[in-house]
């Protein structure tokens, strides 16, 4: 079988080590990667606020570096079955948080809860600078894997997917991977037209700024080891350590509700200076006032997520992670998602491989690619569905709330999901806790054996 991953991302490069892993005979397979963009080089992560030059070219959606990612435990736990590596990697280049802290801007300690899983051995959230989690995956499935060039068309028409690259090249393949992120050339050959007018990415009416700066960890975070989220009428603002502590390396963001997308990316730090003053000057919080005074990041960040798809793939081609359904970046799920994904899709290919190996061709290979691309949507869609409900949920202050008694309101509101449990799963489930989820494994012998397979 030849495998084309489009996206040298978290979902094209979990499925190029989960591929490995579970597909039957893999060496007798031939497997693909195209990545248009090369990772900017050693030690990029542990490094300050990735310039603009740096990021010039990067699609929408990556050229985001300059900002912390959170794997939540169960993503962890993922990490680690797909590959011990890259966990031990990830995991000892940023920084265990054992709990969360909740604070309203007026400077009231709403919670702390713990980010465990209970567990053995226990998980927590790792938080670490985004491009951190690329440089992992990179490391360990090698460069030689990768080739950098950029797919400009998918053609799916013809007895087998036809991908064209921008320099002039064509490879045929038997199955064709989209893992190419929110702007996907795959997804856009799969849906024609309707990509653009149906299914192109919606903007969610937040905003979003954040980067890292260097200096003493604040108390906050160390005395509980914790990640620090404020609430208030004019949006939400966090901070972590986003290496381990001794790194003093804190990565910080900001979100806010505007209903206009902005036009652009850039903007000028002292731009974004005098807004962030405008929307948490007055919160209490002496590091975030920090942040803003040493903050001098240059780049915003729209929020965009994919509209529900039918499917999520067909003749030949399949759309995962970012691809198939790009959740609100405040989520705090994406990557985690995609992972997910990479798992349940790896282990539906090489079951349906196996069988048709063992069936002696009772199984087409078209067949095979038909049957792993249903199953994944019918496993993952409603889980990917739920998270991207719960997150809107929590962030339901796209609008600015300019009464006391709306503001009280919303404070008491992230109180009982943060302080009782039960009503935390069904508000916001996974976005902050960690529910109490079947592996992607289980999920996918529990399909099989419903289905008969
Ligand atoms: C600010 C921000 C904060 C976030 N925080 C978190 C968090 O805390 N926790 C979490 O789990 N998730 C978080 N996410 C989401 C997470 O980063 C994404 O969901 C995740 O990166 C998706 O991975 P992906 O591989 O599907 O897509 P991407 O990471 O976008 O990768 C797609 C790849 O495809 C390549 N590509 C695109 N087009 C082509 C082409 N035509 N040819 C060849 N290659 C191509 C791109 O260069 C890129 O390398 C956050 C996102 C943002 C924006």
């Amino acid at each position: 079988m030849k495998i084309i991953i489009v996206g040298a991302g978290v979902a094209g490069l979990s499925t190029y080590l989960q591929l490995c892993k579970v597909l039957p005979s893999f060496d007798s397979h031939t497997v693909l990667i195209f990545e248009s963009h090369k990772p900017r080089g050693d030690n990029s992560s542990r490094s300050s606020n990735p310039s603009l030059a740096e990021q010039q070219g990067l699609t929408d959606r990556a050229a985001i570096v300059g900002n912390s990612i959170a794997l939540v435990p169960s993503s962890m736990r993922l990490l680690k079955y797909i590959d011990t590596r890259v966990y031990d990697i990830f995991k000892a280049r940023g920084c265990v948080n054992e709990s969360y802290t909740f604070r309203t801007a007026r400077g009231h300690l709403i919670a702390v809860t713990s980010t465990g899983d209970k567990e053995s051995p226990e998980e927590y959230t790792v938080s670490c600078p985004r491009y951190g989690l690329w440089e992992c995956l990179h490391e360990v499935v090698g460069e030689d894997k990768i080739q950098y060039r950029t797919v400009s068309e998918v053609d799916l028409s013809g007895e087998k997917p036809v991908v064209r690259l921008a320099d002039g090249g064509e490879e045929s393949a038997d199955l064709v991977i989209g893992a190419d992120g929110v702007r996907s050339v795959v997804k856009k050959a799969i849906f024609g037209e309707e990509n653009d007018r149906q299914y192109a990415p919606c903007y969610e009416g937040f905003c979003g700024v954040g980067a890292f700066i260097e200096g003493d960890i604040p108390e906050a975070i160390i005395k509980h080891r914790s990640m620090v989220f404020t609430f208030g009428p004019t949006g939400s603002f966090g901070y972590c350590s986003a290496a381990p502590q001794s790194q003093r390396k804190l990565g910080w963001w900001s979100n806010w509700g505007t209903p206009e997308a902005p036009d652009g990316n850039v903007m000028d730090p002292e731009e974004i200076r005098k807004q962030l003053r405008e929307r948490h000057g007055t919160w209490k919080d002496p590091v975030i006032q920090n942040i803003i005074e040493e903050m001098d990041t240059d780049r915003i960040y729209p929020i965009w997520t994919t509209p529900d798809l039918p499917h999520w793939g067909e003749g030949g081609a399949v759309l995962l992670g970012d691809a198939a359904h790009t959740l609100p970046a405040t989520s705090g799920q994406g990557a985690g998602q995609a992972l997910e994904d990479s798992v349940v899709f790896s282990l539906l290919l090489a079951h349906y491989m196996a069988k048709a190996e063992a069936t002696g061709g009772g199984l087409t290979v078209e067949e095979v690619v038909t049957l792993s691309i249903k199953g994944l949507y019918e496993i993952r869609y409603p889980r990917v569905a739920t998270i991207k409900a719960r997150s809107r949920n929590l962030y339901l202050t796209n609008k600015k709330i300019d009464n006391v008694v709306f503001e009280y309101m919303y404070y008491l509101f992230i109180y009982m999901w943060t302080n009782f449990p039960i009503l935390g799963q069904l508000i916001v489930g996974t976005v902050f806790m960690d529910a109490d989820e079947r592996g992607a494994g289980e999920q996918v012998e529990e399909y099989l054996k419903k289905k008969g397979q």
